[in-house]
């Protein structure tokens, strides 16, 4: 009988967790990637987003269609909701899923350094859902003036 193989949990498919889960190709682990959403975002377009050079899904790719010839991954869409580092457990809602090992890769957001009322004048800029707002609002006419001064907030503004 084959040994069972050690299963590796993988939380988040930004750049982070879909390079973990390549570098695990090749390795003799089993591997479990797990995003709430079904596609990888390519947060450096963002900006083209925003501003409608691009649409949204010029920037996205399915997670399992990059990783499709990986056959030792297994990719959920599901919201982690809790981690139990003693029981070694994920849990995303009533999905449970035992680890071995676990990377989690679930990414930063954005900070205005004790100053959250600049987020109306510089909203952040982390999602497509950040960019194709944006773009709302520079590109209607009700809401023009004032987003001609705002500034989105992302990328080397942002930190970890
Ligand atoms: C506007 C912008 C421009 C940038 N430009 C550049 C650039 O030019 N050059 C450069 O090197 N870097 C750039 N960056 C930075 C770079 O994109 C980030 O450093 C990188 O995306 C971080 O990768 P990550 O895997 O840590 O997180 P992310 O890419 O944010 O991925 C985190 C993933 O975790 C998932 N996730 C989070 N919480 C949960 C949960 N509870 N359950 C399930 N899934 C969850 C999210 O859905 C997401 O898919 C830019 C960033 C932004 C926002």
């Amino acid at each position: 009988m084959t040994p069972e193989r050690p299963n590796v949990v993988i939380i988040g498919a930004g750049f982070g967790g879909m390079e973990a889960a390549r570098a695990l190709a090749r390795s003799p682990v089993e591997v479990t990637l797990l995003d709430r959403r079904n596609y990888h975002c390519f947060q450096p377009l963002l900006y083209q987003v925003a501003t409608a050079a691009l649409s949204p899904a010029d920037i996205a790719w399915p997670v399992r269609w990059v990783l499709s010839r990986q056959p030792n991954l297994t990719v959920f869409m599901a919201e982690v909701t809790g981690v139990d580092t003693v029981s070694k457990q994920v849990q995303a809602g009533s999905l449970v899923l035992p680890y071995d090992y676990l990377v989690l890769a679930t990414g930063a957001t954005h900070s205005y350094f004790g100053h959250d009322e600049w987020a109306a004048a510089a909203p952040g800029l982390k999602q497509i859902e950040d960019a194709t707002s944006i773009r709302g609002g520079c590109f209607s006419p009700s809401s023009r003036r004032s987003w001609r001064r705002t500034k989105p907030s992302g990328g080397a503004c942002s930190h970890s």
